[in-house]
């Protein structure tokens, strides 16, 4: 096992017990996966991050054949799918986060009622029709919601959220979450005032250099 994979090993399960710790998943809900090499490391099925080793962390081909003592979590199509079809997704996670959740057994997306929607790549984060949990016809619809963005709703389920690694993509998912609470707070009060397609394109162009270093700063 090269000092690489070690690392990814224990980076991924130090997520996911990150995601369990940030409020996004509770027991065996949820899983996350990272990029090695033409691979896939992926949590494994059924059982709660905290009671896992490093070792535990199911390996993945493309051909969705398995290595290592416990099954891949039973999202691995969708992993998969994602991967292959979003080339600058290095990390996953998938959670049943509370707010997100809500939002999503509405089977609604979440429109253009706060700027910060634009971290996830447009003007609106779409829902994915339902599938049951666990099948290609879940992983397809929601390749279809992804497109353009990073993260997705899941209809009656949770929520999607990928990134350029672990780090990155915990962090966007705890955001995305934050995001779907403000929105069910927005909700109780009535229907919110959506930014514009202008509004919003100015924000887009914002994001193209928000955060970078100076260096970067509207390159
Ligand atoms: P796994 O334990 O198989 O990863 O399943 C959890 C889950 O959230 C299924 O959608
Ligand atoms: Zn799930």
């Amino acid at each position: 096992m090269s000092v690489t994979e070690t690392g990814l090993r224990d980076e991924l399960l130090a997520t996911a017990i990150a995601m369990g710790e940030a409020g996004l998943n509770v027991g065996t809900s949820g899983n996350a996966s990272v990029r090695w090499n033409k691979r896939i490391l992926i949590t494994p099925s059924g059982i709660a991050a905290t009671a896992c080793t490093a070792a535990d962390m199911a390996e993945l081909d493309s051909s969705g054949t398995s290595r290592g003592p416990l099954a891949p979590s039973s999202e691995w199509q969708l992993h998969r799918d994602i991967y292959a079809a979003f080339p600058q997704a290095g990390a996953i996670v998938h959670a049943h986060a509370p707010f997100a959740t809500a939002l999503a057994c509405q089977r609604r997306g979440i429109p253009a009622f706060h700027y910060m929607i634009a971290r996830f790549g447009g003007t609106d984060v779409r829902c994915a029709p339902y599938a049951t949990f666990g099948t290609q016809a879940l992983s397809d619809r929601v390749v279809d919601a992804l497109t353009g963005r990073s993260a997705c709703l899941l209809s009656n389920h949770g929520m999607v959220v990928y990134g350029r690694d672990l780090a990155h993509a915990l962090a966007q998912a705890i955001e995305f979450e934050t995001l779907c609470e403000q929105y069910w707070r927005t909700l109780q009060l009535g229907e919110p005032v959506l930014l514009s397609a202008a509004e919003m394109a100015d924000v887009i162009e914002r994001f193209r250099w928000y955060g970078r270093p100076r260096a970067d700063a509207r390159s």
